[in-house]
């Protein structure tokens, strides 16, 4: 017998790979009865529209009940049931009070109930049941299975009701004209509206078969050929995108190149060859290897490194098999490319003029292809697990990359809506152009600093383009995670150099390697069980002072002549690590100017506020310091115990969090007592309802991603200081997250400004 786990495991996965949502619940209703010996297994779900469980699938009762029977949501065991939302368990379900007989189930024969809850997120979903002739109550194992196995499908239908699979299956016929709704992250932000255009990767590698290669050495040619033709769109490529993508973001091309020329990798293909397989062979095996290496290890960064090396594979393998068809595709205007996943070498060939949106099933918001769609400016889901590719070729899609969303064939309403939205967004792009070359000052002589949060090169020119007073937060892991290995000291320079000489004389706030946590580099992978509260950070750069050292030196190195670095600690937590890592920079500060024989100026040194123990200690580690920056999309998650990355507990990770504003309140105070500036580089910033309350508290700057510049500025020229105050003492009395939003998004309403928020709503 399977132990109990391996046959839930067995179950949930039949379930999930059952082709759609009614093959789903028939799979589960089998499955459950086989494995549980029982003699019915059946699933009522609630019918949002008539308010009532419906029977959907069942192994045991009469097929023709099925889609037919229904109860009120307090009738019966099913009804009791989903009000106490816990199991019924019961050896004579007629001599129940609550017992209600279904006519033309045929359930008259069984006598023992058993029956828990569907839930999801709290609410009833539906019953799964299981019946038994035998007068028997079921035991406590067979209970906690149900119960395990309830709570592990209940996803499968929350998902299907989200999607409307459950209202098509009511309805008997899939309903084509319907619009169907998946859910994503968002990899680049905005909204398209067009029509889909599948991206296949360029070749099939698991169907190439082993075949005896009869001459070896013309087999060995061949490949060469292949990798020589692969180099050759490869630097076309990057020819191609030197005009929309800077040195940094193109780095992978230069990637895919080193790939090519590792002769390690080339040998390993040629000795399978001199073994005896032909060259696709050969390459599939080399690639299986590897993609299996890669998958062991079980990295974000490192699936995506798999991903690149299995693209490179595919394009050597195409012209191997010589499907040299034309590298550009034609494309209609307005086209939103979706695939199982898409490379950025995908992406780029094509006529960007025309891609309008990008939709992918694989892939994390820190994959390079959504850093590139970012870049390029171009609305990106990604993770749509359940989106069914191949059959939405040419469908009518929108791409609501704010909020991750993907609505395919959508109604007429749907469409005008979302098009309204994207004028509306034109035109707010268009009216905030006034605030270009305006200072950040309420109209009460309140004056505030703008910065911007840079990571690529891309966002320099937007944010240069956009007024911005200087640099708040460069994070500089993006030029370390685009890369293969750490980048060297000259490197560095390099890179840093070009931060501080575009903004120079106006401050860039450098913030030393921030990795661990949510954010690895493919080369330097952490494990961890419980990475966030792991290695990272500050920790990882004090424990590694040869890292550490190597990006201050090239920091001050870039520095020299321009005097306008300033430099930030990230994740720290006590008044110690702070120390050292002063420590380290005086030290790296005289050796520098030891080499170079210049005097060198201390840069200004800033301690980001993303932990609560900091919170708590802050007056003694602003008194180290130049200055204080908040961190508040790690501050959050930390003071509210709540993973920023996990969609499950999205709902109540909320800067809006009244003990969040609390902390943020204390930090100003007690930073200002000392008498030192504190700015804020979290999200939060960037938001036009938070940063009126982070203008009210007193902060001294706001830093933001360049998108969002304009909208602040508009913010602070728009409302009064002394008003924002008013809100913000009104805010700080409320002790409930969702109520302060609603007062902040009153006064924006009063204000005239909720269109900054929510494009289309007046
Ligand atoms: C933050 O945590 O608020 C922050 C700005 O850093 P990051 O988002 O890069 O972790
Ligand atoms: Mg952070």
């Amino acid at each position: 017998m399977l132990p109990m786990l391996e046959k839930l495991r067995k179950i949930v996965q039949d379930v999930d790979s059952a082709p759609n949502f009614a093959a789903a619940l028939t799979t589960m209703v089998a499955s459950v009865r086989d494995t549980m010996g029982t003699e019915v297994c059946s699933v009522y779900l609630v019918d949002d529209k008539s308010n009532r469980y419906i029977l959907m699938a069942s192994a045991g009762l009469n097929e023709d009940a099925v889609g037919n029977v229904s109860l009120a949501l307090n009738e019966g065991l099913v009804g009791l049931c989903g009000a106490r939302e816990e199991p019924i368990n019961l050896d004579d379900a007629s001599a129940h009070p609550k017992y209600h007989y279904l006519p033309g189930t045929g359930e008259e024969q069984y006598n023992s109930f058993l029956g828990v809850p569907i839930m999801h997120r709290r609410k009833v979903l539906g019953v799964l049941v299981v019946q038994q002739r035998d007068k028997r109550k079921f035991d406590e194992s067979e209970e906690a299975f149900l119960v395990t196995l309830s709570a592990q499908l209940s996803g499968v239908v929350a998902h299907a009701k989200a999607i409307g699979a459950f209202e098509s299956l009511r309805a008997s016929s899939p309903r084509s004209n319907m619009t169907r709704l998946f859910q994503g992250i968002s990899g680049a932000t905005g909204i398209a509206l067009g029509r889909a255009i599948v991206m296949y990767p360029p070749a099939d590698i698991d169907s190439v078969p082993d075949r005896v290669a009869e001459d070896p050495d013309a087999e060995i040619e061949q490949l060469h050929k292949a990798i020589d033709a692969v180099r050759n769109d490869m630097r076309q490529l990057d020819a191609k995108m030197q005009g929309s993508l800077l040195a940094e973001e193109r780095a992978l091309f230069d990637a895919y190149l080193r790939m090519l020329d590792d002769k390690a990798l080339v040998a390993e293909i040629e000795d399978r060859i001199r073994g005896g397989n032909w060259a696709q062979g050969a390459l599939r095996e080399v690639i299986e290897t590897h993609m299996q290496a890669f998958a062991a290890m079980d990295d974000a960064y490192l699936r995506e490194r798999m991903a690149d090396v299995r693209d490179l594979g595919l394009r050597i393998l195409a012209h191997l098999q010589q499907q040299e068809e034309e590298v550009v595709r034609e494309l209609p205007e307005h086209s939103i490319l979706i695939g199982e996943e898409i490379t950025t070498a995908m992406l780029v060939e094509m006529p960007l003029e025309r891609v309008a949106g990008i939709v992918t099933v694989l892939g994390a918001a820190n994959s390079h292809m959504a850093i590139v769609a970012r870049a390029l400016g171009i609305p990106t889901v990604l993770g749509v697990a359940d989106l069914p590719v191949t059959s939405l070729d040419d469908t009518e899609m929108i791409v609501d990359a704010y909020q991750g969303r993907i609505y395919v064939q959508p109604s007429r309403q749907l469409r005008s809506r979302y098009k309204e939205i994207i004028k509306e967004e034109q035109q707010l792009v268009a009216g905030l152009e006034a605030y270009r070359d305006v200072p950040a000052e309420t109209p009460d002589g309140h004056r505030l600093a703008l910065y911007v949060n840079t990571g690529l090169m891309a966002d320099v020119a937007r944010a240069k383009d956009r007024g911005a007073e200087g640099v708040g937060l460069y994070r500089t892991e993006i030029p370390f995670m685009l890369r293969e290995r750490f980048p060297g000291e000259e490197e560095q320079r390099a890179i840093y150099r070009q931060q501080l000489e575009a903004f120079a004389p106006r401050p860039v706030t450098m913030r030393t390697l921030d990795i661990g946590g949510d954010k690895d580099l493919p080369y330097f992978p952490i494990k961890e069980e419980n990475p966030a509260l792991g290695w990272r950070g500050i920790r990882i750069t004090l424990d590694h002072p040869e890292i550490f050292m190597v990006q201050i030196r090239a920091m001050l190195k870039a520095n020299i002549g321009l005097d306008n670095l300033q430099i930030m600690l990230p994740m720290i937590s006590s008044v110690f690590e702070v120390e050292e890592a002063l420590h380290l920079i005086h030290r790296a500060v005289m050796e520098v100017q030891e080499e170079e024989g210049v005097p060198l100026p201390m840069p200004r040194i800033g301690v980001m506020v993303e932990v609560p123990a900091t919170v708590l200690q802050i007056a003694d580690i602003a008194a180290l310091v130049d200055f204080i920056s908040v961190g508040s999309n790690d501050l959050t998650q930390y003071m509210l115990a709540v993973d920023r990355n996990n969609s499950r507990v999205a709902d109540i990770y909320t800067p809006y969090h009244p003990a969040v504003l609390r902390a943020l309140q204390m930090v100003v105070s007690e930073v200002h007592r000392i008498g030192k500036p504190v700015g804020i580089c979290g999200e939060m910033a960037g938001d036009p309802g938070t940063a009126m309350l982070l203008m009210a508290m007193g902060f001294d700057s706001l830093s933001m991603s360049a998108s969002n510049l304009l909208k602040i500025r508009k913010i602070i020229c728009k409302v009064p200081y002394l008003q924002a105050r008013g809100l913000l003492e009104q805010v700080m009395q409320v002790d409930n997250a969702a109520v302060i939003r609603s007062l902040v998004e009153f006064e924006l309403e009063d204000l005239g400004l909720i269109d900054l928020i929510r494009p289309g709503k007046k």
